[in-house]
């Protein structure tokens, strides 16, 4: 048998979508993201599993390639 309804995985997300590690409590946490904001973002966002909030870094690199996330406590 073929798994033809298997959906996308996780790996495959759009562009305009980004993910960071909470450094308070290791969780993956998807946040949408927006290029037209520009190329070097930063914002404070609370995790949204333990309520730190975290200094959200986004750097949007060429077109195609993912953009990168990451999260300083603050
Ligand atoms: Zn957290």
């Amino acid at each position: 048998m073929i798994a033809a309804m298997k959906r996308r995985k996780k790996k495959c997300r759009p562009a305009d979508e980004g993910a960071y590690t909470c450094p308070t409590c290791g969780e993956q946490i998807v946040i949408p993201l927006d290029r037209s904001g520009g190329s070097d973002q930063q914002y404070v966002e609370d995790c949204p599993v333990c309520c730190n909030p975290n200094i959200v870094h986004v750097e949007f690199l060429e077109e195609g390639e993912s953009p990168r996330v990451w999260a300083d406590a603050e």
